[in-house]
């Protein structure tokens, strides 16, 4: 294990999206799981914090350190094997390190050397390689997250309105832990309020009755063991997959249009919602989406939807009943870009990815005035029939005179709000603002993490959710897998603020 004291070295791996920066004296990048091991039998003997790292595009601040050692995956790249069930659905075994955007070249081309994988995965490879084309569907549209992180947060994005998150995706789990608890995590055996079922919800450990045994791991931010290797379900590829994006006059157009979205007879696989700050800053950073035309001074909102399916005549008429829909809202047809090939939906999400990239510009310029300012980005879910309420909070703000930029999974009523502040107190009062909001959606019987998780800048929304007995609950399970605190410590919870050990 080569651990590497270098500080300019270190300085690049101190941060995340999230803008958070910590310290750390060494970094070691792992190659194996050996690597992993030792990296951890060291951390143990000498009592240093210990932090997982995948590509850091998390926006929450879990794989910014608080203080000893980083554990960077990104060169646990491979994929390790193939997998064919009695069903017939293939399943690939892939190294935590592997990113998004590397799978998905890898399922475009289907190829990949298997020189080293035991011989019948190598039998089920050659068959699956001759089918028709795969896809991994969790899609949380940063495509350099690896999968390591993408399970410890239990990430999703737009087609988790059809796919669900990423847990369910996910069909084995090997970890690395600092200790194994005595016995299995029985949800049964823990009382805690959970939100609805159909809420989206990434905040605290995964206890529900349907529970399988490495479930716990998933969600858990790395707080718990190290992920050292996923077994992830591939389904085959609809034929086809059609975008929209449908321009409105007012939020009220787009909002119900939405609603309408979700009551047609064809379900859409995403649906994606832009408020009018949303447009005006990607109107602003044209560079970030250049391959598409200009937005008319009319569109205000805009909703992005995507049907696919293998029957052409189907989607077809699904895109049509959707365009009579957006017409009863004041949207026409020339209100909308309509693309039917794999790289208009690239361009499309090339689109919809911009917006936080434009948010993080703009953040970068905040934070050339005060460095300790970080991103304020909600991730509230909240029940069906319930985003209203949280929208006229944002409109109350926005009165006010706050900054506030809305996009997101609207098809799950779960929002991205972002606040931009001025300077450092503005920073503090907005993250006030954000915590009213959180109340307000737990109130409704929300989630305060849709999909990003808790990390280490949202511990306080958490409390908001499951109250100090909540608390003391995550503290003890934390206890039994790490008792010496020393994994992605600050993650979830602080040991110091929840009595009781
Ligand atoms: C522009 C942009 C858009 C985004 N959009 C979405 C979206 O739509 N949906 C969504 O869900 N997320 C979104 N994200 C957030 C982010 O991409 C996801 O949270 C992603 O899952 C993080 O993966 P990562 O590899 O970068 O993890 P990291 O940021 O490196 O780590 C995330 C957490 O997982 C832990 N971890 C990482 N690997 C392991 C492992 N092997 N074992 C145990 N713990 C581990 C880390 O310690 C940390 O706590 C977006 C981010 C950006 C920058």
């Amino acid at each position: 294990m080569e651990i590497i004291k270098s500080k300019s070295k270190l300085a690049e791996y101190l941060h995340d999206e999230s803008r958070l920066s910590g310290n750390a004296e060494y970094l070691v990048f792992a190659r194996t799981a050996a690597d992993i091991q030792e990296a951890v039998n060291y951390c143990l003997e000498h009592q240093l914090v210990l932090t997982i790292q995948g590509s850091r595009t998390g926006i929450t601040g879990g794989s910014v350190p608080e203080s000893g050692m980083i554990l960077n995956l990104e060169k646990m790249n491979k994929i390790t094997g193939i997998r064919k069930d009695t069903k017939g659905n293939y399943y690939l075994r892939c190294e935590p390190g592997l990113k998004l955007v590397e799978l998905r070249e890898v399922l475009n081309k289907r190829q990949y050397d298997t020189s080293i994988w035991v011989a019948d995965d190598k039998v089920v490879w050659r068959e699956f390689s001759r089918l028709g084309r795969y896809i991994f569907p969790p899609d949380p549209t940063e495509s350099s997250a690896s999968l390591g992180g993408m399970a410890s947060c239990n990430a999703s994005g737009a087609r988790s309105y059809k796919y669900g998150a990423m847990r369910q995706w996910i069909s084995q789990v090997k970890t690395i832990n600092p200790q194994k608890p005595a016995q299995r995590i029985k949800p049964s055996e823990y009382q805690i309020n959970l939100p609805d079922k159909d809420v989206k919800n990434a905040a605290g450990y995964y206890l529900r009755e349907d529970s399988r045994d490495f479930d716990i791991y998933i969600g858990a931010e790395g707080t718990l063991a190290v992920i050292t290797e996923l077994e992830i379900k591939l389904i085959s590829k609809p034929a086809h997959c059609w975008g929209v994006l449908q321009f409105f006059a007012s939020e009220s157009a787009a909002m119900d249009f939405c609603e309408g979205l979700k009551l047609l007879k064809y379900q859409a696989s995403a649906i994606e919602y832009f408020d009018h700050n949303a447009l005006m800053l990607l109107r602003g950073n044209r560079q970030l989406w250049q391959s598409l035309p200009d937005l008319q001074d009319n569109w205000k909102f805009a909703v992005y939807y995507e049907f696919e399916g293998d029957d052409a005549e189907i989607l077809e008429n699904a895109v049509f009943a959707a365009g009579d829909l957006a017409e009863e809202f004041g949207s026409q047809e020339s209100d909308c870009w309509f693309v039917d090939t794999e790289s208009g939906v690239e361009q499309l999400k090339e689109f919809r990815h911009a917006v936080p990239e434009a948010i993080n510009k703009e953040l970068d310029k905040i934070r050339m005035i005060d460095p300790r300012i970080s991103k304020i980005s909600t991730d509230l879910a909240v029940p069906a029939g319930c985003l209203g309420n949280i929208l006229k909070l944002h409109r109350q703000a926005q009165e006010q005179g706050w900054r506030i930029i809305v996009f997101g999974h609207i098809g799950n009523d779960h929002l991205h709000t972002n606040i931009l502040p001025s300077d450092y107190e503005s920073w503090l009062a907005g993250k006030e603002l954000v915590k009213s909001w959180a109340e307000a959606a737990v109130k409704l019987g929300g989630s305060v993490s849709g999909e990003h998780g808790i990390g280490k800048i949202k511990r306080d929304l958490l409390e908001l959710m499951y109250g100090p007995e909540g608390l003391a609950l995550f503290k003890n399970i934390k206890l039994q897998f790490d008792p010496q605190w020393l994994l992605n410590r600050g993650n979830i919870i602080e040991r110091e603020r929840v009595p009781g050990d």
